[in-house]
């Protein structure tokens, strides 16, 4: 499984995160409106320590 690498939304500084399996495998930094069917991760920024959110969504599923 690759990393994806995001950017903190509060500082900016990029970090990497792995899809929680083979079907989740779309970041997202917030939820579809309406949220659907995700997976959420909680990832510390090394530089800021903010708690990015990240949500977890299967390809198929966005519009
Ligand atoms: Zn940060």
């Amino acid at each position: 499984m690759s990393s994806i690498a995001l950017g903190c939304l509060k500082c900016g500084s990029s970090y990497e995160v792995i899809p929680p399996d083979g079907v989740y495998t779309e970041a997202h930094s917030k939820p579809n409106d309406p949220p659907g069917d995700f997976v959420e991760m909680k990832k510390e920024c090394f530089s800021c320590k903010n708690k990015n959110t990240i949500y977890w969504y299967k390809p198929e599923a966005k519009q």
